[in-house]
């Protein structure tokens, strides 16, 4: 993940672990946290990341190797962790991208379309601004996305030196009388 020292992330601190969090959640709503679901939590909450649930099932398998855990399930714990707010939806190029909400500052995204990169950042000028707008129009502010789209530095490096080589092979080539 590229860092920026303008723009970088704000840390902050939680209270609970999250399967305890998420245990709380479903407690509320009557159900109870199973092996399986803490065994996904775990695994979703063990680094940062933006992933989907194939990536996941991915992660997923070898801790799986005995216990089964079938698509279904997994398809289901993140529906409640989103239900939950511990997990951040997304839709990119068509696929549901999950990421931490628990636990996590909240940030916006620069999004590479060539290499499928999501940087994050975060910019108090672009807050201060959300807010004078939303003042503007008497509007409570409860969150807000930002997704912008693009080419990375590291892919526009390579395009332009694809371009490069390909005016470079498109030479008129000379050859002695
Ligand atoms: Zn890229
Ligand atoms: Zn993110």
């Amino acid at each position: 993940m590229s860092k920026s020292r303008s723009f970088s992330l704000r840390p902050i601190r939680v209270q609970l672990p999250p399967a305890e969090r998420f245990g709380r959640f479903l407690q509320s709503a009557g159900k109870r946290i199973t092996r399986r679901k803490r065994l996904i939590v775990e695994q979703v909450f063990s680094h940062h990341d933006h992933f989907d649930a194939d990536e996941l099932m991915e992660h997923l398998r070898p801790l799986m190797a005995r216990r089964k855990v079938s698509r279904p399930t997994v398809y289901r714990a993140l529906a409640e962790l989103v239900e939950a707010g511990m997990l951040r939806k997304m839709e990119i190029g068509g696929r549901n991208v999950y990421e931490h909400e628990y636990g996590y500052p909240s940030h916006d995204h620069l999004y590479c379309q060539s290499c499928n990169q999501l940087i994050e950042f975060d910019s108090a000028e672009l807050e201060r601004i959300r807010d004078a707008v939303a003042k503007e129009y008497k509007f409570q502010v409860l969150g807000h996305r930002m997704f912008v789209t693009g080419i990375c530095a590291k892919c526009r490096r390579k395009q332009s030196s694809a371009a490069a080589s390909q005016r470079q092979s498109k030479k008129p080539t000379f050859s002695p009388p």
